[in-house]
C-alpha cells in the first residue's frame, strides 16, 4: 500500500471544492518552523496500521522517536495513521478545529508504556458517585502496590488525569509518569491492573480481615468504586483497554460526533515529566503512552503474576515473545473489540474458539455455555450454536450446529458503530471501499 501524501491530511483540492459544513478552512501546506535540533520533519500518512507501525520503528533513531497516530476525518470518519515525531504532530494537531481532533495514540504491541487506566461508568445510574474522591483512592492503591512490588516510591503528583466527563458519561484516562520508568508492554500493566481489580473484589467479598496491602485501607472507600452498569456492580475500571496495538485517545481530542474533549482534570497534581516552554505541549508528551524519548536509562517493570514481577534495564531486555497463552489466543481473533463484544452478546455463554477467514472477511465464533438458538426460540439440549460476524455487511448472525437448524441464519444485527471503527484496524474494508470510490472518481474524470 503506497503512503498517502502530505497534502491529503490538510485537505486536497478535492476537499476544498466540497466545501465543508463548517467555515473552518483546514490551513493547507503549513510548514512547521524547524531548527537544527528540533525533530525530524517526517511525517507519513498510511491506510494500513500495520504499514504505520512498521515506517515509526524503521525510521525512528537514536534522538528521534516517532509515534503512530491515528486520526478520523471529521467530513466521513475515515481512518489514517500517521507517522510523526509526536512534537511535529502537535504542532500540526493544535492548530486544527476543535471538532477535527479525533486523534488517537496506537500503543505498539510489545513496546514500552506507561501505566495507564481508562475510567468510566454512566451518570444516570451512579448519581451519588464522587468520580473524583473514587480516581484518588485508586491511585492510592496503585501507588501502594508499585512500592509493594517494585519499591517505587511515587506520590500523586505522578498521576496524569484527563478528563472528558459528559453529562452522559463519567470518562477519565489517568497515566502513571516517572522518569525513566516504564512497564515492558501493555500486557504487563494489563495483568498488573487486572490483578489489582481482582485483589480489591476478593476483598470486598470476604468477611475477615485481611492482610493484603488492601487492609491499610479504608474498606468504604474502596467499596465507592464500584458502579453500576447494565450487567450489574462493577469497578468503574475498563479491563479492555490492554489489548494488542491498542487506540488511546489523545489530550485534547474527542470520540468521533462527540463532543467531549480530554482536558487535564481539574483535581490533577500532576508534574511534568517533559518540560517544555510551551505548557501543553508537556501535557501532550507526558499523556503519550509509548513515547519515550530516550530509551538507553529505561527501567522495565514486568509483572505476569502475583509472584512473578521483574524489573529491568531496557538495554539488557529480551524482546516480547508472543507465545503465551496459547489456549487464550485460541479464543480470541484478530479483533479484539469485536471479542469483546460478542462475548457481551452471547453471555452468559463464551467464546470455545474464534476463527477468522480472510478470504471471506468473516469470523466464526464458536459458543459454549448459552445454547439460546433463535430458530427454535430456546435453547438447544445438546447443540452448540455459533456466530458469523461479516466485516463487509459489518452485521452478525446466528448459525446452530443442531441437524434440524441447518441451513438456518438468524436476521443480521449490525455491529454499533464504535464497535465498527475499533475493528477496523487493518482498514481493510473501509480501504476497499475507499480504492472503489476513487476507482469511480477517476473514471468521471
Ligand atoms: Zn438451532
Amino acid at each position: 500500500m503506497e503512503p498517502i501524501s502530505t497534502e491529503k491530511f490538510y485537505g486536497s483540492k478535492v476537499r476544498e471544492e466540497r466545501k465543508p459544513k463548517s467555515n473552518v478552512c483546514w490551513v493547507t501546506h503549513r510548514t512547521m518552523p524547524s531548527h537544527i535540533l528540533g525533530p525530524t520533519q517526517y511525517w507519513q500518512e498510511f491506510y494500513k496500521q500495520a504499514d504505520a507501525l512498521a515506517a515509526a520503528t524503521e525510521r525512528s533513531t537514536k534522538t528521534d522517536t516517532l509515534c503512530t497516530f491515528v486520526y478520523q476525518r471529521a467530513s466521513d470518519g475515515s481512518r489514517r495513521f500517521v507517522v510523526a515525531h509526536p512534537e511535529v504532530y502537535w504542532w500540526h494537531y493544535k492548530a486544527r478545529a476543535q471538532e477535527e481532533r479525533c486523534s488517537y495514540e496506537v500503543i505498539p504491541e510489545g513496546s514500552p508504556c506507561w501505566l495507564y487506566l481508562d475510567l468510566e461508568y454512566r451518570m444516570e445510574l451512579n448519581r451519588h458517585c464522587d468520580g473524583s474522591r473514587m480516581t484518588s483512592t485508586l491511585i492510592d492503591i496503585i501507588r501502594a502496590y508499585l512500592l509493594n512490588r517494585y519499591h517505587l516510591l511515587c506520590d500523586r503528583s505522578n498521576f496524569l488525569i484527563l478528563d472528558s466527563t459528559s453529562s452522559e458519561k463519567f470518562s477519565r484516562h489517568v497515566i502513571f509518569t516517572m522518569k525513566d520508568v516504564s512497564f515492558k508492554d501493555n500486557s504487563h500493566v494489563g495483568r498488573f491492573v487486572k490483578t489489582i481489580c481482582s485483589d480489591i473484589m476478593l476483598h470486598l467479598k470476604s468477611d475477615v480481615q485481611t492482610q493484603g496491602i488492601l487492609s491499610h485501607f479504608d474498606k468504604a472507600d474502596i467499596d465507592e468504586m464500584l458502579v453500576e452498569t447494565d450487567r450489574g456492580k462493577r469497578l468503574f475500571i475498563d479491563h479492555g483497554v490492554y489489548t494488542k496495538n491498542r487506540h488511546f485517545r489523545l489530550y485534547l481530542s474527542t470520540k468521533w460526533g462527540k463532543q467531549s474533549y480530554l482536558t487535564v482534570s481539574t483535581d490533577c497534581t500532576h508534574m511534568p515529566v517533559n518540560k517544555c516552554r510551551e505548557k501543553d505541549l508537556g501535557i501532550f508528551l507526558d499523556s503519550l503512552i509509548s513515547y519515550f524519548p530516550d530509551k538507553h536509562h529505561l527501567i522495565l517493570l514486568e509483572f505476569f503474576n502475583q509472584s512473578d514481577v521483574k524489573t529491568r534495564l531496557y538495554t539488557r531486555a529480551t524482546p516480547t515473545q508472543s507465545t503465551h497463552e496459547d489456549e487464550k489466543q485460541k479464543r480470541a481473533s484478530p479483533y479484539p473489540e469485536l471479542d469483546r463484544y460478542v462475548r457481551g452478546i452471547v453471555d452468559p455463554g463464551k467464546i470455545r474458539v474464534a476463527r477468522y477467514s480472510d478470504k471471506t472477511k468473516t469470523l466464526r465464533y464458536e459458543i459454549y455455555g448459552n445454547r439460546y438458538c433463535e430458530n427454535i426460540g430456546r435453547c438447544h439440549k445438546s447443540n452448540n450454536v455459533y456466530w458469523i460476524v461479516d466485516l463487509n455487511q459489518k452485521a452478525m448472525y446466528q448459525k446452530c450446529h443442531d441437524a434440524d437448524c441447518s441451513g438456518f441464519a438468524s436476521a443480521p444485527k449490525s455491529l454499533p458503530e464504535e464497535i465498527v471503527f475499533m475493528l477496523d484496524t487493518e482498514g481493510d474494508t473501509l480501504i476497499s471501499r475507499a480504492e472503489i470510490d476513487e476507482e469511480v472518481a477517476h473514471k468521471h474524470i
